[in-house]
């Protein structure tokens, strides 16, 4: 699954192709991806013809704003979710479920091999009717995200640290590969109960947190499976790992064989030794 680096980077290059195109066309062919409005023939005439403004992100989602009226076409990669710029116009890639043509002749693809991604073209108004949206905490690397917010967050929650990172509420954008990564690096077991984190420990975890979601997002995302940018190409962070996926493998700090430990119904990887 992507995560908010493997988002941010797709952002990255998809924007300029994006930005100031206008959607000739609209082939939508599964209707049940578009999740607001309900109506899906009124998803496709709201977004043809538009142009598009800007290409933003918050969390997971990518945000398209477009002219006239001011809707904002928003989409959820979850699982398997691609968006592929086609230079070409061509429309034919495997698995595409949705596909924009744009005025200078190329196209901008939506593939889900699973089919579990979303769709929404929604007016400012709307955006509390996208609840993950809606209710999305601050984002590391912004302002909002502070040591203190995360000190006062953490400092009245019996929960375990691992399964209050992942909470998107809490900090938005972390998934599991970051928030082993951030434990790591901020010598922090994951089971730890999010009250008992001394200041020190959170200030190590607030530079770690900001500093595996920068790393990530300058190594192009992490690709274990579907994630691909814009151009198809695979994110390298997964060379740079040094807990998730890493389960027997010596740690990189001290040797000792990395743990994994299941919290919250998710994988956790943890050295045993480096993280108390
Ligand atoms: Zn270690």
């Amino acid at each position: 699954m992507p995560e908010m680096p493997e988002v941010e980077t797709i952002r990255k290059t998809l924007a300029p192709h994006i930005e100031g195109r206008r959607i000739t066309k609209v082939d939508l062919r599964l209707d049940r991806l578009v999740k607001v409005p309900a109506d899906a023939a009124n998803f496709v005439s709201r977004l043809e013809g538009r142009r598009v403004e800007s290409l933003s992100r918050r969390g997971k989602y990518l945000c398209f704003q477009l002219d006239g009226a001011g809707d904002i076409f928003i989409v959820h990669l979850r699982m398997t979710g691609q968006l592929y710029f086609s230079a070409d116009g061509s429309t034919d890639r495997k698995y595409t479920r949705l596909a924009l043509s744009l005025d200078n002749g190329s196209a901008l693809l939506f593939a889900d091999l699973r089919t579990l991604g979303a769709l929404y073209l929604v007016t400012p108004a709307e955006i509390p009717l996208i609840k993950g949206l809606h209710t999305l905490g601050p984002e590391p690397l912004t302002e909002a995200f502070t040591e203190e917010y995360l000190k006062n967050y953490l400092s009245a929650r019996q929960t375990k640290i691992k399964s209050l990172l992942l909470d998107q509420s809490a900090i938005a954008g972390l998934g599991n590969i970051y928030a082993d990564e951030a434990l790591f690096l901020a010598g922090i077991h994951p089971e730890r109960k999010a009250k008992t984190l001394s200041d020190k420990e959170i200030h190590r975890l607030y530079k770690a947190v900001n500093k595996v979601i920068g790393d990530g997002i300058a190594d192009g995302g992490t690709t274990f499976s579907d994630y691909r940018d814009a151009h198809g190409e695979s994110g390298h962070h997964q060379e740079n790992l040094n807990a998730y996926q890493r389960t027997g493998k010596p740690c990189k700090g001290c040797g000792t064989a990395i743990q994994r430990l299941v919290i919250g119904g998710r994988s956790a990887h943890f050295c045993p030794r480096c993280q108390k």
